[in-house]
């Protein structure tokens, strides 16, 4: 039995302030820390929150920074602690998190090595890019992992554009070359992104000096279907929008090598690109694997029960993308998406409470509502699912409206819905006074 000693206010860890991790201290804090029947502490190796969903859009620049959320001010406001720090390792037997060392940009400690105790400990640290091995790539190509990578992106892509029309990029070339590798939701809502924002790049922040069409973009994937968890139908409208922003479509091509100025293919085929970027398919954090105690399945995610405790140590509970759950209705692995960490942050709340009162452990069971892809600002095509109506396909504006209802629905989670609300009201009216795209 997993239930708390009488005696002691129990603590509960959460490690990763993400998707699912904020979600779930939100809830626990205001369940248990406000009434102080539980401690709960947040940690995270970053000092805000940001919805990874919409890290293409701050990759494009079409977003500003202004949508992170601080741990530090909304832990105060929700009743849990927050502590930064890097999570390497679980000492079980003491019950203890080992934190590694954050820095600040000049190397200077931000937070030193430490142990923080728990008694139940819930790990929720998302995934990485996977590369699955192929040459070059670690080294030659940028990725949209984090908030640091995306800004990253948005300024190297800047900067390739300025340097075009000074002609720092060559006098012989008349186009900048991207390309994205990986057909999946999180390529072609990048392509089609940058494609929009690109072009008003050249409209409106290097007036005149920059064709439109001279930002190349390649969208390449292995498979002979663009986002293939969704049906055929969607996938082919997909591809019909990408073709209409002009966006180089390359499907069934696989790349075995990518170097600083080219991408290669198995059948021999290459193409130059000024800037790779690698959406290929994820993997949980490699140090989850490196934890003996702990059981990893395929991508390196922790193995767990139905009730999402860790199948080696009942007080260790795990959900979101580093979280090998299996679909006992398909026999595979829940997919690594928002929907899925969102629902488990629910479903856990719910677990510790029952906890908390000596009741029996849940089974998780996971509902699919449908996935929608964005195909840039004004437009988007996915499947919705519910009972009452079965599954149907939507796009354009509704379907637009219905992914941007999914980052609100987040936020109502976290900030509660009049914070949302108003934080939903005042980017609308940042949108008419601040430039349409980020240019520095
Ligand atoms: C560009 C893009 C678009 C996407 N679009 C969609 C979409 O439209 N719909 C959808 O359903 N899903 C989408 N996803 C997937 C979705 O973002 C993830 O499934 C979801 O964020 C997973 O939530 P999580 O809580 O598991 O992890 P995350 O949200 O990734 O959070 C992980 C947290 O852990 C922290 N962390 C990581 N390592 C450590 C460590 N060692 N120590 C301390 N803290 C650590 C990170 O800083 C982060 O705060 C998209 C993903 C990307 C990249």
């Amino acid at each position: 039995m997993i239930a708390p000693e009488n005696s002691q206010t129990p603590k509960i860890l959460i490690i990763g302030g993400g998707a699912s991790g904020l979600n779930l201290a939100t809830r626990l804090g205001k369940t248990f820390g406000k009434k102080k029947s539980a401690e709960i502490t947040l940690v995270d190796e970053n000092l805000s929150h940001m919805w990874k969903p919409s890290l293409h859009e701050f990759a494009a620049g079409t977003k500003g920074g202004d949508e992170e959320i601080s741990f530090l001010e909304h832990s105060n406001r929700n009743h849990y602690s927050f502590r930064l720090g890097r999570f390497s390792g679980v000492d079980v037997a003491n019950k203890e998190v080992i934190l590694d060392p954050v820095n600040d940009r000049n190397e200077i400690p931000l937070a030193p090595m430490r142990r923080l105790p728990f008694d139940y400990l819930v790990i929720a640290i998302g995934s990485r890019s996977n590369d699955f091995g192929c040459n070059g790539v670690a080294d030659h190509c940028l990725f949209l992992d984090t908030p640091k990578q995306a800004k990253i992106l948005q300024t190297e892509i800047l900067n390739l554009c300025l340097r075009l029309q000074t002609g720092a990029l060559g006098t012989d070339t008349s186009q900048v070359k991207i390309c994205i590798i990986g057909g999946g939701a999180t390529g072609v809502e990048l392509a089609a992104e940058l494609k929009e924002a690109t072009e008003q790049l050249a409209r409106h922040g290097l007036h005149k000096l920059l064709d439109p069409e001279s930002v190349h973009i390649s969208l390449i994937e292995a498979s002979p279907k663009l986002v293939g968890h969704l049906s055929e139908e969607i996938s082919q409208k997909v591809a019909a929008r990408l073709q209409d922003l002009n966006i180089d479509l390359r499907l069934s091509s696989r790349v075995c090598e990518v170097t600083d100025s080219a991408v290669f293919f198995e059948d021999g085929i290459d193409i130059d690109a000024h800037l790779v970027i690698w959406a290929a398919g994820i993997k949980a954090p490699p140090l989850l694997a490196q934890l003996s105690v702990l059981e990893t399945g395929s991508l390196g995610r922790l193995k767990l029960k139905p009730t999402l405790q860790t199948t080696a140590h009942d007080m260790i509970f795990v959900m979101g993308d580093c979280a090998e759950y299996i679909d006992p209705s398909t026999g595979s692995p829940l997919p690594p998406r928002a929907q899925v960490a969102a629902q488990q942050a629910v479903f856990l709340e719910r677990q510790f409470r029952r906890l908390f009162a000596r009741k029996s452990l849940l089974q998780f069971t996971y509902i699919d509502r449908g996935s929608l892809v964005a195909l840039s600002n004004s437009s988007a095509v996915g499947a919705l699912m519910g009972k009452a109506f079965g599954t149907f396909t939507i796009e354009g504006w509704l379907a637009r409206r219905a992914y941007r209802y999914l980052h609100f629905a987040h936020e109502a989670s976290v900030q509660g819905i009049s914070r949302a609300t108003l934080r939903s009201l005042m980017g609308h009216a940042m949108k008419r006074i601040r430039p349409r795209l980020k240019l520095h």
